[in-house]
């Protein structure tokens, strides 16, 4: 698909009438990349840079990875038109891991290669316990090779994440540190959000302490985030906040005035398990979207 396509973007004044009922576009930016790079301005105009996630996961052919793939080389292509503050963050499994981890490495390696090409970074989540070793495996290949302009996600449940961060501190990219979002086996990871707490400050101050930089806070919590300004007084390590969209929105603008903060904005046609999972996660996100519903 090339960056002319019905999806890319075309001008704010081109832009679609979203299909998204407001309900879901709390959390979702539209079904085109032409409305998540609207976002993304929007964004950069309020001093939060925007990190661009189409929307996809867990596909069993090749034919539907490189097509996401092809559609995050397009999605480059528009974000270095115009001109905004983004970068790109994708799943594993969208580029083919759950079919191969050859098919997963070589459209990474495509995506990446365009990226910074472009100028922009990738960012790949982390998904379950399982994909781990071959995703880590990914981006250091790639942040060795383009010498950074990648980063990848690592989970504070898992038991392994402290020896990851051992060996990625000397790798040339970014590291954005989550408590995790899998349910994942007690065999693997802390299963009691107490220790979870625990554990991501642990990795926080590690990052700190042993990284040059391009640290991310992924994190809502403002625990973590208080903790993580205390840290970086204590060792000056440059970091930044991320953020979704759609929840403490109002707190990354104050926070925008103070740290680099990016907002994680996904977009395209399967928002539907997306947005049920935000509510589904949080009782207000679920009176938030029935008040929504009844009220039409
Ligand atoms: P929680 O432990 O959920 O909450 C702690 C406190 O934060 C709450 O008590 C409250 O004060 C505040 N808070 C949290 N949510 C809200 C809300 N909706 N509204 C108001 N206050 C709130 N997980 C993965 O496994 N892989 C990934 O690749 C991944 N990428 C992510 C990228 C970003 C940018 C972010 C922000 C999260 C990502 N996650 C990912 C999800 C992550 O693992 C957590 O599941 C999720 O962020 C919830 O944990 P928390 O640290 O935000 O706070």
């Amino acid at each position: 698909m090339s960056s002319g396509s019905a999806e890319s973007y075309k001008g704010s004044a081109a832009l679609p009438e979203s299909v998204i009922p407001p309900v879901a576009s709390r959390f979702v930016a539209g079904e085109t990349a032409a409305e998540a790079l609207e976002r993304a301005r929007r964004l950069d105009d309020r001093g939060v840079g925007t990190i661009l996630n189409r929307l996809g996961e867990h596909y069993e052919t090749r034919a539907d990875a490189d097509a996401d793939a092809a559609a995050y080389r397009d999605l480059v292509d528009d974000i270095a038109g115009a001109g905004v503050r983004a970068c790109v963050s994708a799943k594993p499994s969208q580029l083919g891991l759950g079919v191969s981890e050859a098919v997963f490495r070589e459209n990474a390696a495509e995506v990446v290669g365009h990226a910074a090409a472009n100028d922009v970074v990738v960012w790949f989540d982390m998904e379950d316990h399982t994909t781990t070793d071959a995703t880590l495996a990914a981006y250091e290949a790639l942040a060795r090779e383009h010498g950074g302009g990648v980063g990848v996600c690592v989970q504070a449940n898992l038991e392994r994440t402290p020896a990851d961060l051992d060996r990625l501190a000397s790798v040339p990219g970014k590291v954005r540190l989550v408590k995790g979002a899998y349910d994942e086996p007690a065999a693997v990871a802390h299963t009691e959000k107490a220790r979870v707490n625990e554990a991501y400050e642990d990795c926080l101050e590690t990052m700190f302490r042993d990284f040059d930089g391009g640290v991310a806070v992924g994190s809502h919590d403002p625990a973590m985030i208080d903790r993580a300004a205390v840290l970086h007084a204590e060792y000056g390590t440059d970091y930044e906040v991320q953020m979704l969209m759609g929840v403490r929105e109002d707190t990354q603008y104050d926070l925008a005035e103070t740290v680099d903060v990016w907002q994680y904005v996904p977009y395209g046609g399967k928002w539907l398990s997306y947005f049920w999972r935000r509510v589904a996660e949080r009782r207000e996100n679920l009176w938030f979207a029935l008040r929504a519903i009844l009220s039409g």
